[in-house]
């Protein structure tokens, strides 16, 4: 197992992104006591081995939802925290046949890595489900998490209570999917990305795709402003047939994907 494919950005001395070839961003977050990893990777290399470079302490896993580029890695660490709605059967079968259609992306491919040093690995771990609200207690450091149903309907919002910084997973990201297997209505997932903009005026976003990942709350309100226009496009219905759109046209760094029957 490699640990060159990861990247590690140092945002604070106690913060760390972690980069897997540039397709997702995961975070590691250090305490008195105890590290979180928010989101594990695809699993491609050996980001365990990253992570205890960085830090003696225990390591908690906890995913902002549970598609196979934020928990893939979660059989190198044995257990990951998952919220509760994705935390089922139904949701790892869908997930895990998904994902492995979907697993290598050019970026992966360019690290030579292929679906079968993968497959048969990715959801080997026990899930542990927690609620909205539940807190992370890593020692004079609080973790959050909140949920906000959207791209998967158990995406969250993890906020750090004292260094204020959150991490939005990939409900917000400036290309925003939601024709994705098992995502909410776009009116759904306005409620949790209103709350998301709220949360980054006080706490500083990243979420786990994109150029660096850096958010900020222009984006997080233009990727709303987009939804609300896509609604009102759709006359408030859904169409009777699904397609895959996008909004306000094709685009890697700012665009809405979207299911035209998955509207209202
Ligand atoms: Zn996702
Ligand atoms: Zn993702």
């Amino acid at each position: 197992m490699d640990k060159s494919i990861y990247k590690v950005n140092k945002i604070n001395d106690t913060t760390f992104q972690i980069d897997e070839c540039g397709r997702d961003y995961c975070y590691l977050l250090l305490g008195k006591e105890k590290a979180l990893l928010i989101d594990c990777s695809i699993g491609s290399g050996d980001i365990k081995g990253v992570v205890k470079d960085l830090t003696d302490l225990p390591i908690t896993v906890a995913v902002t939802h549970a598609h196979g580029d934020h928990s893939g890695a979660g059989y190198q660490f044995g257990e990951i925290w998952v919220h509760e709605s994705e935390c089922n059967k139904l949701f790892r079968a869908i997930n895990i046949q998904h994902w492995r259609k979907k697993l290598i992306s050019n970026h992966m491919r360019k690290a030579g890595v292929t679906q079968k040093d993968i497959k048969g690995r990715i959801y080997d771990c026990k899930w542990l489900p927690f609620s909205d609200g539940k807190v992370f207690e890593l020692g004079g450091r609080t973790v959050t998490a909140h949920h906000t149903p959207g791209h998967s309907p158990g995406s969250v919002v993890f906020t750090d209570e004292t260094q204020k910084l959150m991490f939005t997973g990939d409900n917000t990201c400036p290309f925003l999917l939601m024709k994705v297997m098992c995502a909410t209505t776009l009116e759904k997932w306005l409620v949790g990305a209103e709350k998301t903009l709220e949360l980054s005026k006080e706490y500083e976003p990243w979420c786990a795709h994109g150029e660096n990942a850096k958010q900020t709350p222009q984006q997080i309100e233009r990727t709303i402003n987009y939804v609300r226009e896509i609604i009102e496009k759709h006359g408030h219905k859904n169409e009777k047939e699904s397609k895959k759109a996008f909004y306000p046209e094709k685009s890697f760094d700012d665009c809405v994907v979207y299911d035209t029957k998955k509207i209202v």
